[in-house]
C-alpha cells in the first residue's frame, strides 16, 4: 500500500489542509493517509498551542466522512502511570521518529510518503535527520503562490541539494510534476488555491466571525460550543 503520513499542528484543521491531502490521493495513488497532530512540534513554540485533545478531537471530525483519512494518535502526549500527563518534561515530535515508529508495522511492500505545505518544506534542512527523513520516505509537496521548482530544490538539506547551474533553469518553472534527485523523491502538487490559514481563522474565531468558508461546519461548530479561540 502507498500510505501518506500529514503532520502538522492542526490549530485548527481546516479546508486547506483537507484539500492537500485529497490531491494527494489521487496524485499519487495513496491508499490511506494518516492525519498526526503533534503534541509538541519542534518548530512552533512561539506561541501556545490549543490542547491536544481539542486539535486530536477536531481532526477525527474533518476526517470522520473519508475512509481512508486516519486521525492518529501517533505523537499524542505520553501518559504516565496512572494517567498523569507531564507535558512539560515530554520532548518535541520529531518527525524521522514518528516515520520510523509508523514504518516498523509496515509490509514489505508498503511505501510511505509524507505530506506537507510548501511553506513549511521550505524549512525542511533545519528539521532534525532532515537527510534521513529523505531517505525514509518520498515527499509530496503543496506548492503556494509564486513558489517554483528552484525553490524546491533549495530548500533541501546541503548534501541532497542540487548545484546552482543545475537549478538555475528551475526558476522559470512551476512547482508540479516530480522531482527525482539521488537521495530525495518529491511530488510537487502544484498550487492547490487553497487560502485557508489556520492563524487567520483563530483570528476570526476571537472575533466572533463566521468560519464555514475555511473550515468544515462541523468543525466551525465544535470552535464555536466549545469557545476555542476566544
Ligand atoms: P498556522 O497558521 O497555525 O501556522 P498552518 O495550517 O500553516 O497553521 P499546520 O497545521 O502545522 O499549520 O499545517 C500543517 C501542514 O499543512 C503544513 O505542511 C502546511 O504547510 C500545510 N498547509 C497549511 N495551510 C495550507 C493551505 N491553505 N494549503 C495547503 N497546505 C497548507
Amino acid at each position: 500500500m502507498n500510505i501518506g503520513l500529514f503532520g502538522g499542528t492542526f490549530d485548527p484543521v481546516h479546508k486547506g489542509h483537507v484539500a492537500l491531502a485529497r490531491a494527494a490521493l489521487e496524485q499519487c495513488k495513496l491508499h490511506r493517509i494518516y492525519f498526526v497532530p503533534a503534541n509538541i512540534p519542534p518548530h512552533k513554540q512561539r506561541r501556545p498551542l490549543s490542547p491536544y485533545v481539542h486539535r486530536y478531537a477536531m481532526l477525527a471530525l474533518a476526517t470522520a466522512q473519508e475512509k481512508v483519512f486516519v486521525p492518529s494518535l501517533l505523537e499524542a502526549p505520553v501518559e504516565e502511570e496512572g494517567g498523569a500527563r507531564k507535558p512539560r518534561q515530554e520532548k518535541p515530535n520529531y518527525t524521522i521518529d514518528t516515520v520510523r515508529r509508523l514504518k516498523s508495522s509496515f509490509k514489505a511492500s508498503d511505501k510511505l510518503f509524507l505530506l506537507i505545505g510548501m511553506d513549511a518544506f521550505a524549512d525542511i534542512a533545519k528539521w532534525h535527520q532532515a537527510e534521513a527523513l529523505f531517505g525514509e520516505c518520498e515527499f509530496i509537496v503543496a506548492g503556494r503562490p509564486g513558489y517554483s521548482l528552484a525553490d524546491v530544490a533549495n530548500a533541501l538539506p546541503e548534501k541532497l541539494r542540487p548545484r546552482p547551474e543545475v537549478t538555475r533553469p528551475f526558476h522559470k518553472q512551476p512547482a508540479t510534476g516530480d522531482l527525482v534527485l539521488p537521495g530525495a523523491t518529491i511530488h510537487l502538487l502544484g498550487d492547490l488555491r487553497q487560502p485557508a490559514s489556520a492563524t487567520a481563522i483563530r483570528e476570526a474565531a476571537a472575533a466572533g466571525k463566521p468560519l464555514g468558508r475555511f473550515v468544515d461546519p462541523l468543525i466551525a461548530e465544535y470552535i464555536q460550543k466549545t469557545g476555542l479561540y476566544k
